[in-house]
Protein backbone atom coordinates (compact mmCIF):
# COMPACT_ATOMS: atom_id res chain seq x y z
CA UNK A 1 0.00 0.00 0.00
CA UNK A 2 1.76 3.71 -0.93
CA UNK A 3 1.84 6.06 2.43
CA UNK A 4 -1.35 8.09 2.70
CA UNK A 5 0.06 11.35 1.32
CA UNK A 6 -1.16 14.50 3.47
CA UNK A 7 0.02 17.88 2.98
CA UNK A 8 -0.15 20.67 5.76
CA UNK A 9 -0.88 23.93 4.71
CA UNK A 10 0.03 26.48 7.50
CA UNK A 11 0.53 30.38 8.42
CA UNK A 12 2.67 28.88 10.80
CA UNK A 13 4.95 26.13 11.72
CA UNK A 14 7.19 25.91 14.90
CA UNK A 15 10.26 25.77 15.17
CA UNK A 16 10.41 28.17 12.28
CA UNK A 17 7.80 30.84 12.92
CA UNK A 18 5.08 31.25 15.93
CA UNK A 19 2.18 33.59 17.00
CA UNK A 20 0.49 31.01 19.25
CA UNK A 21 -0.59 27.22 19.53
CA UNK A 22 -1.53 26.58 15.41
CA UNK A 23 2.16 26.40 15.20
CA UNK A 24 2.88 24.35 17.98
CA UNK A 25 0.43 21.92 16.27
CA UNK A 26 1.82 21.89 12.93
CA UNK A 27 5.13 21.53 14.25
CA UNK A 28 4.46 18.19 16.21
CA UNK A 29 1.23 16.53 14.47
CA UNK A 30 3.23 15.91 11.14
CA UNK A 31 6.28 14.27 12.84
CA UNK A 32 3.98 12.02 14.58
CA UNK A 33 2.16 10.94 11.71
CA UNK A 34 5.08 10.59 9.96
CA UNK A 35 6.16 7.95 12.64
CA UNK A 36 2.77 6.09 12.13
CA UNK A 37 4.25 6.09 8.05
CA UNK A 38 1.90 8.78 6.56
CA UNK A 39 3.95 10.43 3.77
CA UNK A 40 3.19 14.37 5.32
CA UNK A 41 4.31 17.35 3.68
CA UNK A 42 4.43 21.04 4.94
CA UNK A 43 4.03 24.51 3.35
CA UNK A 44 4.24 27.85 5.18
CA UNK A 45 5.31 31.22 3.97
CA UNK A 46 8.33 32.64 4.29
CA UNK A 47 8.27 35.95 6.50
CA UNK A 48 11.41 38.12 7.27
CA UNK A 49 11.17 36.61 10.94
CA UNK A 50 11.11 33.18 10.30
CA UNK A 51 13.70 30.99 11.53
CA UNK A 52 16.32 29.08 9.42
CA UNK A 53 16.35 26.44 11.32
CA UNK A 54 18.72 23.59 9.85
CA UNK A 55 19.62 23.02 6.62
CA UNK A 56 17.63 25.07 3.74
CA UNK A 57 18.09 24.76 0.05
CA UNK A 58 16.27 26.72 -2.58
CA UNK A 59 14.93 24.85 -5.04
CA UNK A 60 16.03 25.83 -8.94
CA UNK A 61 12.60 26.50 -10.61
CA UNK A 62 10.69 29.33 -9.86
CA UNK A 63 7.02 29.41 -8.74
CA UNK A 64 4.31 30.49 -10.90
CA UNK A 65 1.52 31.73 -8.88
CA UNK A 66 -2.29 32.61 -10.57
CA UNK A 67 -3.39 34.95 -8.96
CA UNK A 68 -4.84 38.82 -9.96
CA UNK A 69 -4.49 40.07 -13.38
CA UNK A 70 -1.17 37.88 -13.86
CA UNK A 71 1.31 35.05 -13.12
CA UNK A 72 3.22 35.96 -9.82
CA UNK A 73 6.28 34.38 -8.88
CA UNK A 74 8.05 33.11 -5.74
CA UNK A 75 11.12 31.27 -5.02
CA UNK A 76 10.15 27.97 -3.08
CA UNK A 77 12.77 26.78 0.21
CA UNK A 78 13.26 23.52 1.15
CA UNK A 79 13.89 22.03 4.92
CA UNK A 80 12.69 19.34 7.00
CA UNK A 81 11.05 19.86 10.10
CA UNK A 82 13.57 19.38 12.93
CA UNK A 83 14.56 15.83 13.85
CA UNK A 84 12.13 14.26 11.17
CA UNK A 85 11.99 13.18 7.74
CA UNK A 86 9.15 16.04 7.17
CA UNK A 87 9.64 18.05 3.96
CA UNK A 88 9.08 21.70 4.97
CA UNK A 89 8.51 24.10 2.19
CA UNK A 90 8.49 27.93 2.50
CA UNK A 91 7.30 30.04 0.11
CA UNK A 92 9.32 33.55 -0.15
CA UNK A 93 8.01 36.57 -2.61
CA UNK A 94 9.10 40.05 -0.94
CA UNK A 95 5.77 42.26 -1.63
CA UNK A 96 3.91 39.98 0.60
CA UNK A 97 5.83 37.91 3.19
CA UNK A 98 9.53 39.96 3.81
CA UNK A 99 7.67 41.66 7.14
CA UNK A 100 8.73 40.42 10.22
CA UNK A 101 5.05 39.90 11.16
CA UNK A 102 2.64 36.77 10.20
CA UNK A 103 -0.59 38.78 10.54
CA UNK A 104 -0.11 41.96 8.85
CA UNK A 105 -1.37 45.60 10.35
CA UNK A 106 -1.52 46.59 6.34
CA UNK A 107 -5.01 45.51 5.34
CA UNK A 108 -3.65 43.38 3.00
CA UNK A 109 -3.71 40.07 4.73
CA UNK A 110 -6.74 38.47 2.09
CA UNK A 111 -4.17 38.90 -0.99
CA UNK A 112 -0.95 37.86 0.83
CA UNK A 113 -2.56 34.16 2.16
CA UNK A 114 -4.73 33.53 -1.47
CA UNK A 115 -1.58 34.32 -2.82
CA UNK A 116 0.02 31.51 -0.53
CA UNK A 117 -3.04 29.19 -0.81
CA UNK A 118 -2.64 29.51 -4.64
CA UNK A 119 1.11 28.91 -3.95
CA UNK A 120 0.73 26.03 -2.06
CA UNK A 121 -1.14 24.19 -4.38
CA UNK A 122 1.17 25.26 -7.46
CA UNK A 123 3.78 23.61 -5.60
CA UNK A 124 2.28 20.35 -5.85
CA UNK A 125 1.57 20.75 -9.25
CA UNK A 126 5.17 21.82 -9.35
CA UNK A 127 6.82 18.62 -7.94
CA UNK A 128 4.61 16.40 -9.17
CA UNK A 129 3.72 15.07 -5.74
CA UNK A 130 -0.62 15.60 -5.63
CA UNK A 131 -1.73 14.62 -1.87
CA UNK A 132 -4.47 12.64 -1.07
CA UNK A 133 -5.38 15.06 2.16
CA UNK A 134 -4.82 18.74 1.91
CA UNK A 135 -4.80 19.22 5.81
CA UNK A 136 -5.39 23.17 6.19
CA UNK A 137 -5.30 25.24 9.12
CA UNK A 138 -7.68 28.57 9.80
CA UNK A 139 -8.96 31.26 7.85
CA UNK A 140 -5.62 31.99 6.05
CA UNK A 141 -5.82 28.97 3.87
CA UNK A 142 -9.88 29.17 3.74
CA UNK A 143 -10.03 28.88 -0.14
CA UNK A 144 -7.91 26.07 -0.38
CA UNK A 145 -10.45 23.32 -0.44
CA UNK A 146 -12.40 26.27 -2.52
CA UNK A 147 -9.76 26.09 -5.36
CA UNK A 148 -10.25 22.54 -5.46
CA UNK A 149 -13.82 22.58 -5.96
CA UNK A 150 -13.90 25.49 -8.40
CA UNK A 151 -11.14 26.26 -10.89
CA UNK A 152 -8.70 23.38 -10.27
CA UNK A 153 -11.86 21.21 -10.58
CA UNK A 154 -11.17 18.53 -13.03
CA UNK A 155 -7.46 18.70 -12.62
CA UNK A 156 -5.37 15.52 -10.84
CA UNK A 157 -5.25 17.41 -7.65
CA UNK A 158 -8.91 17.82 -7.40
CA UNK A 159 -9.07 14.47 -5.95
CA UNK A 160 -7.52 15.42 -2.51
CA UNK A 161 -9.81 15.57 0.00
CA UNK A 162 -9.37 18.77 2.35
CA UNK A 163 -9.68 18.64 6.17
CA UNK A 164 -10.18 22.03 7.75
CA UNK A 165 -8.76 22.73 11.60
CA UNK A 166 -9.92 25.27 13.28
CA UNK A 167 -7.43 26.87 16.02
CA UNK A 168 -9.60 29.62 16.73
CA UNK A 169 -13.28 30.62 14.93
CA UNK A 170 -12.62 34.25 16.36
CA UNK A 171 -10.78 35.22 13.75
CA UNK A 172 -11.96 34.41 10.51
CA UNK A 173 -10.61 36.69 7.57
CA UNK A 174 -13.09 39.18 6.47
CA UNK A 175 -12.18 40.96 3.25
CA UNK A 176 -13.43 42.85 0.61
CA UNK A 177 -15.04 41.57 -2.49
CA UNK A 178 -12.16 42.38 -4.56
CA UNK A 179 -10.76 39.08 -3.17
CA UNK A 180 -12.67 37.00 -5.09
CA UNK A 181 -11.32 38.37 -8.92
CA UNK A 182 -7.69 38.78 -7.13
CA UNK A 183 -8.02 34.79 -6.41
CA UNK A 184 -9.76 33.83 -10.20
CA UNK A 185 -12.63 32.34 -8.66
CA UNK A 186 -16.39 32.84 -10.23
CA UNK A 187 -18.63 35.07 -8.67
CA UNK A 188 -20.77 32.43 -8.77
CA UNK A 189 -18.95 31.55 -5.16
CA UNK A 190 -20.17 35.12 -3.93
CA UNK A 191 -23.03 33.73 -1.94
CA UNK A 192 -23.80 32.52 1.57
CA UNK A 193 -23.39 28.84 1.36
CA UNK A 194 -19.60 30.23 0.11
CA UNK A 195 -17.54 33.01 0.45
CA UNK A 196 -20.04 35.68 1.51
CA UNK A 197 -21.22 36.86 4.60
CA UNK A 198 -22.19 40.09 5.73
CA UNK A 199 -21.58 41.80 1.84
CA UNK A 200 -17.86 40.99 2.72
CA UNK A 201 -15.62 37.31 2.12
CA UNK A 202 -15.13 35.57 5.00
CA UNK A 203 -12.19 33.32 4.61
CA UNK A 204 -12.85 30.96 7.01
CA UNK A 205 -16.76 30.52 6.28
CA UNK A 206 -15.35 29.42 2.73
CA UNK A 207 -13.06 26.66 4.43
CA UNK A 208 -15.63 25.66 6.63
CA UNK A 209 -18.17 25.07 3.42
CA UNK A 210 -15.62 23.64 1.00
CA UNK A 211 -13.94 20.97 2.87
CA UNK A 212 -14.26 17.44 3.12
CA UNK A 213 -14.37 17.09 6.80
CA UNK A 214 -13.89 19.69 10.01
CA UNK A 215 -11.84 19.04 12.47
CA UNK A 216 -11.22 21.55 16.07
CA UNK A 217 -8.89 21.43 18.73
CA UNK A 218 -10.94 20.04 21.15
CA UNK A 219 -14.24 17.92 22.12
CA UNK A 220 -15.26 20.52 24.25
CA UNK A 221 -14.95 23.60 21.55
CA UNK A 222 -16.61 21.11 18.78
CA UNK A 223 -20.12 21.25 21.35
CA UNK A 224 -19.56 25.34 21.82
CA UNK A 225 -18.82 26.63 18.41
CA UNK A 226 -21.77 24.96 17.47
CA UNK A 227 -24.00 27.17 19.93
CA UNK A 228 -24.80 30.63 19.23
CA UNK A 229 -23.14 31.62 22.06
CA UNK A 230 -19.75 30.32 21.24
CA UNK A 231 -20.71 30.40 16.98
CA UNK A 232 -18.86 34.02 16.56
CA UNK A 233 -21.98 34.17 13.88
CA UNK A 234 -20.78 31.36 12.21
CA UNK A 235 -22.90 27.98 14.22
CA UNK A 236 -25.34 28.02 11.73
CA UNK A 237 -22.95 26.93 9.47
CA UNK A 238 -20.94 24.29 12.16
CA UNK A 239 -24.67 22.37 12.60
CA UNK A 240 -24.90 22.50 9.14
CA UNK A 241 -21.72 20.58 9.10
CA UNK A 242 -21.70 18.89 12.34
CA UNK A 243 -21.69 15.64 10.89
CA UNK A 244 -18.43 16.47 9.56
CA UNK A 245 -16.68 18.23 12.54
CA UNK A 246 -14.73 16.21 15.17
CA UNK A 247 -12.94 17.53 17.94
CA UNK A 248 -10.09 16.17 18.12
CA UNK A 249 -7.50 17.55 21.06
CA UNK A 250 -4.42 19.06 20.88
CA UNK A 251 -1.19 17.10 22.15
CA UNK A 252 2.03 18.71 23.01
CA UNK A 253 5.54 18.13 21.94
CA UNK A 254 6.46 15.81 24.38
CA UNK A 255 10.09 15.58 23.80
CA UNK A 256 10.82 19.27 23.79
CA UNK A 257 8.26 20.26 26.87
CA UNK A 258 9.90 18.24 29.40
CA UNK A 259 11.19 19.49 32.51
CA UNK A 260 13.59 16.25 33.21
CA UNK A 261 15.42 17.67 29.56
CA UNK A 262 14.50 21.22 29.15
CA UNK A 263 17.68 23.16 28.38
CA UNK A 264 15.97 26.64 29.42
CA UNK A 265 15.39 25.84 33.13
CA UNK A 266 18.30 26.34 35.78
CA UNK A 267 17.57 22.59 37.15
CA UNK A 268 15.97 19.81 36.05
CA UNK A 269 13.37 17.89 37.52
CA UNK A 270 10.74 15.20 37.39
CA UNK A 271 7.83 13.47 39.35
CA UNK A 272 10.78 11.04 41.49
CA UNK A 273 12.52 14.09 42.96
CA UNK A 274 10.98 17.84 41.93
CA UNK A 275 13.98 19.63 43.67
CA UNK A 276 15.20 21.26 40.55
CA UNK A 277 11.56 22.92 40.53
CA UNK A 278 12.84 25.07 43.67
CA UNK A 279 15.80 26.43 41.88
CA UNK A 280 13.82 27.52 39.06
CA UNK A 281 11.56 29.05 40.95
CA UNK A 282 14.12 31.16 42.56
CA UNK A 283 15.93 32.08 39.43
CA UNK A 284 12.71 33.25 38.20
CA UNK A 285 12.09 35.22 41.18
CA UNK A 286 15.04 36.68 40.71
CA UNK A 287 14.60 36.99 36.71
CA UNK A 288 11.42 39.15 37.66
CA UNK A 289 12.31 41.12 40.57
CA UNK A 290 10.56 39.03 43.13
CA UNK A 291 11.36 38.49 46.75
CA UNK A 292 13.67 35.67 46.98
CA UNK A 293 11.07 33.53 48.88
CA UNK A 294 10.86 29.92 48.19
CA UNK A 295 7.73 29.69 51.14
CA UNK A 296 5.30 32.34 49.05
CA UNK A 297 3.06 30.42 46.20
CA UNK A 298 4.04 32.09 42.47
CA UNK A 299 1.01 32.29 40.31
CA UNK A 300 2.43 32.45 37.02
CA UNK A 301 1.18 33.05 33.62
CA UNK A 302 2.51 32.98 29.84
CA UNK A 303 -0.58 34.37 27.57
CA UNK A 304 -1.55 36.53 24.82
CA UNK A 305 -2.88 39.28 26.65
CA UNK A 306 -6.30 39.29 25.18
CA UNK A 307 -9.65 39.27 26.63
CA UNK A 308 -10.22 36.07 25.32
CA UNK A 309 -7.50 34.51 27.67
CA UNK A 310 -9.55 36.66 30.27
CA UNK A 311 -6.60 38.99 31.44
CA UNK A 312 -8.69 41.75 32.08
CA UNK A 313 -10.55 39.22 34.65
CA UNK A 314 -6.69 39.10 36.05
CA UNK A 315 -6.09 42.69 36.04
CA UNK A 316 -9.28 43.43 38.06
CA UNK A 317 -8.47 40.74 40.05
CA UNK A 318 -5.04 41.30 40.99
CA UNK A 319 -5.32 44.21 43.58
CA UNK A 320 -8.11 42.41 45.58
CA UNK A 321 -5.78 39.06 45.59
CA UNK A 322 -2.65 40.90 46.06
CA UNK A 323 -4.06 43.13 49.06
CA UNK A 324 -5.66 39.87 51.03
CA UNK A 325 -3.31 36.77 50.39
CA UNK A 326 0.36 36.46 50.77
CA UNK A 327 1.46 35.75 47.19
CA UNK A 328 3.60 36.22 44.01
CA UNK A 329 2.51 36.97 40.51
CA UNK A 330 4.93 35.54 37.16
CA UNK A 331 3.51 37.73 34.59
CA UNK A 332 4.84 36.74 30.63
CA UNK A 333 2.88 38.09 27.49
CA UNK A 334 2.46 40.70 24.97
CA UNK A 335 -0.95 41.69 23.08
CA UNK A 336 -3.63 44.00 23.65
CA UNK A 337 -1.61 47.78 24.32
CA UNK A 338 -3.85 48.60 27.83
CA UNK A 339 -3.48 45.42 29.23
CA UNK A 340 0.57 45.63 28.05
CA UNK A 341 0.52 49.15 30.02
CA UNK A 342 -2.02 47.46 32.87
CA UNK A 343 0.97 44.72 34.01
CA UNK A 344 4.19 46.97 32.94
CA UNK A 345 2.87 49.67 35.88
CA UNK A 346 1.40 47.07 38.05
CA UNK A 347 4.83 45.80 39.86
CA UNK A 348 5.55 49.07 41.01
CA UNK A 349 2.17 49.41 43.41
CA UNK A 350 3.23 45.81 44.94
CA UNK A 351 7.04 45.66 44.94
CA UNK A 352 8.62 42.56 45.03
CA UNK A 353 5.54 40.55 44.47
CA UNK A 354 4.64 40.86 41.29
CA UNK A 355 7.39 40.56 37.95
CA UNK A 356 6.43 41.20 34.33
CA UNK A 357 8.10 40.91 31.15
CA UNK A 358 5.82 42.16 27.99
CA UNK A 359 7.15 40.49 24.60
CA UNK A 360 7.36 36.82 23.12
CA UNK A 361 9.89 34.85 24.94
CA UNK A 362 10.12 31.52 24.38
CA UNK A 363 13.05 30.55 27.00
CA UNK A 364 11.26 32.56 30.01
CA UNK A 365 7.89 30.84 29.01
CA UNK A 366 9.67 27.46 30.08
CA UNK A 367 11.01 29.61 33.04
CA UNK A 368 7.89 30.42 34.42
CA UNK A 369 6.21 27.19 33.69
CA UNK A 370 8.72 25.36 35.60
CA UNK A 371 9.22 27.76 38.24
CA UNK A 372 6.05 29.04 39.11
CA UNK A 373 3.73 27.06 41.75
CA UNK A 374 0.18 27.38 40.12
CA UNK A 375 -0.79 28.22 36.48
CA UNK A 376 -3.16 30.97 36.24
CA UNK A 377 -5.25 30.94 33.09
CA UNK A 378 -8.93 32.46 33.47
CA UNK A 379 -9.87 32.08 29.70
CA UNK A 380 -13.36 33.33 28.50
CA UNK A 381 -12.90 31.10 26.11
CA UNK A 382 -10.14 28.56 24.48
CA UNK A 383 -10.25 26.11 21.61
CA UNK A 384 -7.69 23.98 23.47
CA UNK A 385 -4.98 25.82 25.26
CA UNK A 386 -1.74 24.64 25.59
CA UNK A 387 0.06 26.07 27.83
CA UNK A 388 -2.11 24.54 30.71
CA UNK A 389 -0.63 20.99 29.77
CA UNK A 390 2.74 22.12 29.72
CA UNK A 391 2.20 23.67 32.92
CA UNK A 392 0.43 20.02 34.74
CA UNK A 393 3.99 18.78 32.56
CA UNK A 394 5.92 20.97 34.55
CA UNK A 395 4.42 19.90 37.90
CA UNK A 396 2.87 23.01 37.88
CA UNK A 397 -0.96 22.96 38.57
CA UNK A 398 -3.09 25.28 36.17
CA UNK A 399 -5.68 27.36 37.65
CA UNK A 400 -8.54 27.77 34.90
CA UNK A 401 -11.72 28.60 33.79
CA UNK A 402 -14.31 25.57 32.41
CA UNK A 403 -14.51 26.54 28.83
CA UNK A 404 -13.12 24.52 25.49
CA UNK A 405 -10.42 22.60 25.88
CA UNK A 406 -9.67 24.06 29.46
CA UNK A 407 -12.60 21.27 30.67
CA UNK A 408 -11.31 18.37 28.35
CA UNK A 409 -7.94 18.96 29.63
CA UNK A 410 -8.10 19.78 33.66
CA UNK A 411 -9.43 17.68 36.47
CA UNK A 412 -10.86 19.54 39.65
CA UNK A 413 -9.46 19.23 42.74
CA UNK A 414 -12.17 17.84 45.29
CA UNK A 415 -10.79 18.57 48.79
CA UNK A 416 -10.13 15.47 50.60
CA UNK A 417 -10.10 13.19 47.95
CA UNK A 418 -7.27 12.18 45.87
CA UNK A 419 -8.82 13.36 42.40
CA UNK A 420 -7.63 16.24 40.12
CA UNK A 421 -4.73 18.13 38.19
CA UNK A 422 -6.12 21.77 38.95
CA UNK A 423 -7.82 24.38 39.99
CA UNK A 424 -11.61 24.98 38.29
CA UNK A 425 -13.93 28.00 37.95
CA UNK A 426 -17.06 28.86 35.93
CA UNK A 427 -18.11 32.23 36.24
CA UNK A 428 -16.12 34.81 33.79
CA UNK A 429 -15.95 36.94 36.39
CA UNK A 430 -12.92 38.68 38.30
CA UNK A 431 -14.54 37.67 41.74
CA UNK A 432 -14.17 34.10 41.08
CA UNK A 433 -10.90 34.44 39.62
CA UNK A 434 -9.73 35.63 43.01
CA UNK A 435 -11.74 33.62 44.84
CA UNK A 436 -10.02 30.32 43.12
CA UNK A 437 -6.84 32.13 43.66
CA UNK A 438 -7.50 32.34 47.05
CA UNK A 439 -8.81 28.46 47.08
CA UNK A 440 -4.91 27.43 45.07
CA UNK A 441 -3.40 29.92 47.95
CA UNK A 442 -5.12 27.70 50.70
CA UNK A 443 -4.33 24.40 49.47
CA UNK A 444 -0.97 25.34 49.15
CA UNK A 445 -0.62 26.49 52.46
CA UNK A 446 -2.60 24.80 54.56
CA UNK A 447 -2.95 21.11 52.48
CA UNK A 448 0.65 20.83 51.19
CA UNK A 449 0.30 16.86 50.67
CA UNK A 450 -2.77 17.41 48.46
CA UNK A 451 -1.21 20.19 46.49
CA UNK A 452 1.31 17.35 45.89
CA UNK A 453 -0.99 15.06 44.56
CA UNK A 454 -2.62 17.59 42.08
CA UNK A 455 1.25 18.38 40.65
CA UNK A 456 2.16 14.23 40.92
CA UNK A 457 -1.46 13.71 38.86
CA UNK A 458 -0.82 16.34 35.90
CA UNK A 459 3.15 15.26 35.52
CA UNK A 460 1.84 11.53 35.76
CA UNK A 461 -0.68 12.75 32.26
CA UNK A 462 0.10 11.50 28.48
CA UNK A 463 -0.24 14.79 26.50
CA UNK A 464 1.48 13.37 23.60
CA UNK A 465 0.60 13.59 20.10
CA UNK A 466 0.15 9.73 19.99
CA UNK A 467 -3.23 8.71 20.35
CA UNK A 468 -4.49 12.52 18.58
CA UNK A 469 -1.98 11.45 15.51
CA UNK A 470 -4.14 8.04 15.36
CA UNK A 471 -7.00 9.64 14.93
CA UNK A 472 -6.51 12.25 12.37
CA UNK A 473 -5.31 9.24 10.44
CA UNK A 474 -8.04 7.40 11.20
CA UNK A 475 -9.85 10.94 9.87
CA UNK A 476 -8.03 11.18 6.48
CA UNK A 477 -9.10 7.47 5.93
CA UNK A 478 -12.75 8.93 6.23
CA UNK A 479 -11.87 11.91 4.19
CA UNK A 480 -10.11 10.37 1.01
CA UNK A 481 -13.30 7.81 1.05
CA UNK A 482 -15.89 10.64 1.21
CA UNK A 483 -13.98 12.95 -1.51
CA UNK A 484 -13.28 10.11 -3.91
CA UNK A 485 -15.78 7.09 -2.92
CA UNK A 486 -12.79 4.79 -2.92
CA UNK A 487 -11.09 3.75 0.56
CA UNK A 488 -7.14 4.49 0.22
CA UNK A 489 -5.50 1.46 -0.30
P1 LIG B 1 -3.11 30.68 21.79
O1 LIG B 1 -2.77 29.90 20.58
O2 LIG B 1 -4.56 31.04 21.93
O3 LIG B 1 -2.24 31.88 22.01
P2 LIG B 1 -2.20 28.32 23.26
O4 LIG B 1 -2.13 28.01 24.73
O5 LIG B 1 -2.85 27.30 22.40
O6 LIG B 1 -2.86 29.76 23.09
O7 LIG B 1 -0.72 28.48 22.70
C1 LIG B 1 0.09 29.55 23.05
C2 LIG B 1 1.51 29.17 22.74
O8 LIG B 1 2.28 30.36 22.66
C3 LIG B 1 2.16 28.32 23.82
O9 LIG B 1 3.15 27.51 23.25
C4 LIG B 1 2.77 29.38 24.74
O10 LIG B 1 3.86 28.87 25.49
C5 LIG B 1 3.23 30.41 23.74
N1 LIG B 1 3.28 31.77 24.23
C6 LIG B 1 2.23 32.61 24.46
N2 LIG B 1 2.67 33.81 24.86
C7 LIG B 1 4.01 33.74 24.92
C8 LIG B 1 5.05 34.68 25.26
N3 LIG B 1 4.78 35.92 25.62
N4 LIG B 1 6.33 34.25 25.17
C9 LIG B 1 6.61 32.98 24.79
N5 LIG B 1 5.69 32.06 24.45
C10 LIG B 1 4.40 32.43 24.51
Amino acid sequence: MRSLRVLFVTPEVEPFVKVGGLADMVGALPKELAALGLDVRVVCPLYGATKRVGEWRERAEPLGVDVGPEARWAKVWETTLPGAAVPAYFIEHDWFFARSEVYSEQGDNAHRFVFFSRAALALCQQLEWIPDVIHCHDWTVGLVPVFLNTTLRGTPLARAATVFTIHNLEHQGYADTGVVSYARLPWSEFRADSLESYGRVNLMKAGLYHSTKLTTVSPTYAQEIRTAAGGFGLDHVLRFRAGDLVGILNGIDAVSWNPATDKSLPANYSAADLAGKAVCKAALQKELGLAPDPRVPLFGVVSRFASQKGLDLLAEALPRVLERMDVQFALLGSGDARLEEFFRHVPALYPGRIGTHVGFNGHLSRLVQGGSDVFVMPSRSEPCGLTQMYAMRYGTPPLVRATGGLVDTVENYVEGGDAGTGFVFNDATAGALADTIGWACATYYDRPAEFAGLQQRGMAKDFSWRGSAQHFAELYGWAVEARTGQRHV
